[in-house]
């Protein structure tokens, strides 16, 4: 049985004492000299409260509580962009990270990492893994909880992509085109890393065009459990999501990866999020492959670029799996559209909401 505690949390200020009763009841192994990776979604470059990201006080909670105990805090995450040095740096002080430090805490700037061997993988028999993982004692996965157009809802175990260095998740992507293939990667991805204890702040949650380009909206909640899915399935009911629209959910359903939940913490009313805008196409699975392509282009649309919004970063080029976008003409242009493989990277690095589905 695994244990999820839910717990409301009015506001950010509030959410030290939260943090610590929850990091209390999982009697997590820290005393003097372990060593403790923080791993916050830092998905882009972008304020704490635009809820994109997790929010650094959630953060700064989990450092205090480490450093209390004698632990070695580092915090660190892959972002969506570049994995290098002078963009963490970006990162980091444009989501606050730095405000979540105290004087003792590691911020990561190591961009190296390591190929390993995944023989228990679905579709991953090696993975790229970010080097932090390799150099700590426990892991400690705080998500944020947002919808997302590509994967429809991302919390605990979507945050764990983060440990897939840089542009290597495009790669990733290009590999797993669809969402069911990408959710085996998912899941061989969080079988691999099994953090620690998982966290979701759901203070302020995404609705809508997640996971960088929706509306924030306030749910009140923290969520915590040892099982990444679990938590997940816990947190998608409590916003009102559907769990069988959500692609990882249903493969873990099919491989009997869902334990029996007990639910603990406080009763709380139901925040009804907004789902991301584009359509689970699973229902229609049985028509042949033209008629669904049809389909599917319909409800899930080629992306557009706005030129009035774009500032041509060229952030959409170089995180193109399928590296069919160019800048051409001072536009944003496609070099082959029946190439675009609809994962919407584009959309999820824009910093400008100038990707449109
Ligand atoms: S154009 Fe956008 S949606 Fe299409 S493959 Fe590239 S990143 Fe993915
Ligand atoms: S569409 Fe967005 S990511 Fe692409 S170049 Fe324009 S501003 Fe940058």
């Amino acid at each position: 049985m695994d244990r999820v505690i839910v717990k409301k949390c009015d506001n950010y200020d509030a959410c030290q004492d939260i943090i610590f009763d929850i990091l209390d009841s999982y009697h997590l192994k820290i005393e003097k000299g372990t060593k403790v990776l923080i791993k916050p979604n830092l998905v882009m470059p972008k304020k704490p409260e635009t809820a994109v990201v997790t929010h650094y006080k959630i953060v700064k909670a989990v450092v205090l509580y480490v450093e209390n105990l004698g632990g070695i805090a580092t915090i660190a995450d892959s972002p969506g962009g570049p994995y290098q040095k002078k963009y963490l740096d970006i990162l980091y002080k444009e989501t606050k990270m730095t405000d979540a430090c105290s004087d003792k805490t590691i911020l990561n700037y190591d961009n190296s990492s390591r190929i390993v061997e995944n023989k228990k993988g679905i579709v991953l028999k090696k993975l790229d893994i970010i080097e932090p993982y390799f150099t700590n004692d426990i892991i400690i996965n705080i998500a944020k909880l947002k919808t997302h157009c590509f994967a429809y809802y991302t919390g605990a175990t979507k945050n764990l992509f983060g440990f897939i260095p840089g542009l290597i998740k495009a790669e990733y992507h290009y590999r797993f085109k669809d969402d069911n293939n990408f959710s085996k990667a998912l899941i061989d991805i969080c079988e691999f890393i099994k953090p620690t204890l998982s966290i979701i702040d759901g203070i302020d949650c995404m609705e809508g065009e997640g996971p960088t380009s929706g509306k924030k909206k306030f749910a009140g909640i923290i969520l915590a459990g040892e099982n990444p899915y679990t938590l997940d399935s816990v947190a998608i009911d409590k916003v009102g999501l559907k769990k069988e629209n959500c692609p990882i959910y249903n493969e873990l359903a099919e491989k009997g990866m869902l334990n029996e939940i007990e639910v603990l913490g406080d009763n709380i009313n139901l925040i009804q999020l907004k789902e991301a805008p584009t359509k689970d196409l699973s229902f229609l699975k049985f028509l042949p492959k033209p008629i669904l392509r049809f389909f599917s282009n319909i409800k899930n649309p080629i992306p557009k670029f706005d030129g009035k919004k774009c500032v041509l970063c060229g952030n959409c080029v170089i995180s193109c799996p399928a590296k069919t976008l160019k800048i051409e003409q001072k536009k944003i242009q496609f070099i082959d559209k029946d190439k675009c493989i609809k994962c919407y990277c584009c959309h999820e690095l824009c910093p400008h909401k100038a990707v449109i589905i």
